[in-house]
């Protein structure tokens, strides 16, 4: 099962209930074992679920309260628990400007370690923060030229050596060189292991010891299982990691066994990882994921993505916003600020609307289908431009029209259309907001 089915039936057990005219326990029972065999069919550890399970029942008194009172409590239950279930409650490291914060990075082979580095390096780059990246992993063949074409692309500064076989002795060295040029963030990939290698063990450890890193992450492939949480307590035991990166969110992954781990091992999952490009990778708080495994609109995610948009894009979606209505004017700011800032596929995973449209799509279909869709903006007149589709129904002629103006499909315009429909209560959420500047919708 992925997470948007997880999601969708923990939606549909709450919904379910809470459309029943009586709450009565018997309601409540049957909520709680859909939610709890849907987390079960998750991978999520059994006795997590028993918790989970526990802890909501304890909390919903059903005694008290009117009806919508109580619907409201068990769905903020319900939330809240989720919520508590991927948080462990502990302060992930925060990288310093002004010093070197070295973070090594440890994992399974194949979990996504080098193509993380590589994320979290032009992450912390767009940040502001000088970075560098050191290639630790002379086990496995390519793995240097992996790192350094991903850190070419990423305009990433990188340390590698092909002839040294001693990773440890390439770990210092790569450090000691970023450290002299005084780089704020220095990255220390190794090679991946698996739980029996003692060896491997070792020497992950003994490149620790050179390299002293402020933060150890462990890479996680999010679809591991049942067996992430043992993995997970063998790195920790050997690597004493202070966070977590759980890669390929986007994939059909279940996440459970990702969850279980994180509780096993008491540590934060700090970002996830939701493609294969280096734009790919999103700060991980335990309310935005939940929000999202429940299809509600990210506003936290929103918001930092906002403060990369520039004033005056902000000011003309401001106005747009202010004319009254969400309309196609809007929807053309909002897609034009996301193309700019290329940072779509984030925007996507934050907001259900244009997350549909764009899950079935890879990057290069999603920039033509981008492409299509501003074509189709500009052959619309300013009376289009300004309508929220209702006047498409009343005139359907004006959509062969922009099809032959813009070269594209009937229906394309229509897919546009319906779009905004979809997105309309979102875009309203987000305008009453405040995100894009604190001014909120005209008489909200
Ligand atoms: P390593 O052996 O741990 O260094 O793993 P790599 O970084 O080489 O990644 C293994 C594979 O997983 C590569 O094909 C990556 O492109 C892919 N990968 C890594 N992270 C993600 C992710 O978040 N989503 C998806 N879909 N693929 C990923």
């Amino acid at each position: 099962m992925v997470l948007a089915d997880l999601g969708q039936r923990i939606n549909n057990a709450v919904s379910s209930l809470t459309k029943n005219n009586v709450i009565d326990e018997k309601a409540l029972d049957d909520m709680l074992k859909e939610i709890c065999v849907a987390l079960l069919e998750s991978d999520v550890n059994v006795r997590l679920v028993s918790q989970l399970r526990n802890k909501i029942k304890t909390k919903v008194n059903l005694k008290e309260g009117a009806g919508h009172s109580k619907k409201r409590l068990i769905q903020k239950v319900v939330f809240d628990e989720l919520c508590d279930l991927v948080d462990c409650h502990a302060e992930p490291y925060k990288p310093k400007k002004g010093r070197s914060n070295v973070i090594m990075f440890v994992g399974l082979q194949g979990a996504g370690k080098t193509t993380s580095c590589t994320k979290l390096a032009a992450y912390y780059k767009r940040k502001g923060f000088k970075t560098g990246l050191v290639c630790a992993d002379t086990f496995r063949a390519g793995a240097f030229d992996q790192l350094k074409q991903n850190a070419i692309k990423a305009n990433i500064p990188y340390y590698g050596l092909y002839t040294e076989p001693d990773p440890v002795k390439v770990a210092r060295e790569g450090v000691d060189m970023f450290k002299r040029e005084k780089f704020d963030i220095i990255i220390v990939d190794t090679s991946g292991r698996h739980q029996q290698e003692k060896e491997l063990f070792s020497e992950m450890v003994e490149i620790a010891d050179a390299v002293k890193p402020n933060q150890t992450i462990m890479v996680l492939d999010a679809s591991n299982g049942q067996a992430a949480e043992s993995q997970s307590k063998a790195f920790k035991e050997a690597s004493d990691f202070g966070s977590i990166i759980l890669t390929k969110m986007d994939g059909h992954a279940k996440g459970g066994g990702a969850i279980s781990a994180v509780a096993a091992t008491n540590t934060p999952i700090v970002f996830i990882g939701t493609g294969e490009h280096v734009h790919d990778i999103e700060p991980f708080s335990p309310k935005k994921f939940v929000s999202k495994l429940l299809g509600m609109a990210d506003f936290e995610g929103l918001a930092e993505l906002t403060e990369s948009i520039s004033s005056d894009t902000k000011e003309s979606i401001m106005k747009s916003m202010q004319e009254g209505t969400i309309n196609f004017k809007l929807l053309k700011e909002f897609l034009k600020m996301t193309m700019n800032t290329g940072m779509l596929s984030q925007l996507g995973a934050s907001l259900p609307g244009l997350s549909g449209m764009l899950d079935s799509m890879n990057q290069d279909d999603t920039k033509e289908k981008m492409k299509s869709m501003m074509y189709i903006f500009d052959s619309m007149n300013e009376k289009e431009l300004v309508s929220d589709g209702d006047l498409f129904k009343k005139q359907p002629s004006r959509i062969l029209r922009i099809a032959r103006g813009s070269g594209t499909s009937v229906m394309e315009v229509e897919q546009l259309i319906l779009q905004l429909e979809t997105m309309k209560p979102m875009l309203e959420g987000l305008s009453n907001s405040g995100l894009l500047g604190g001014m909120g919708k005209k008489g909200a």
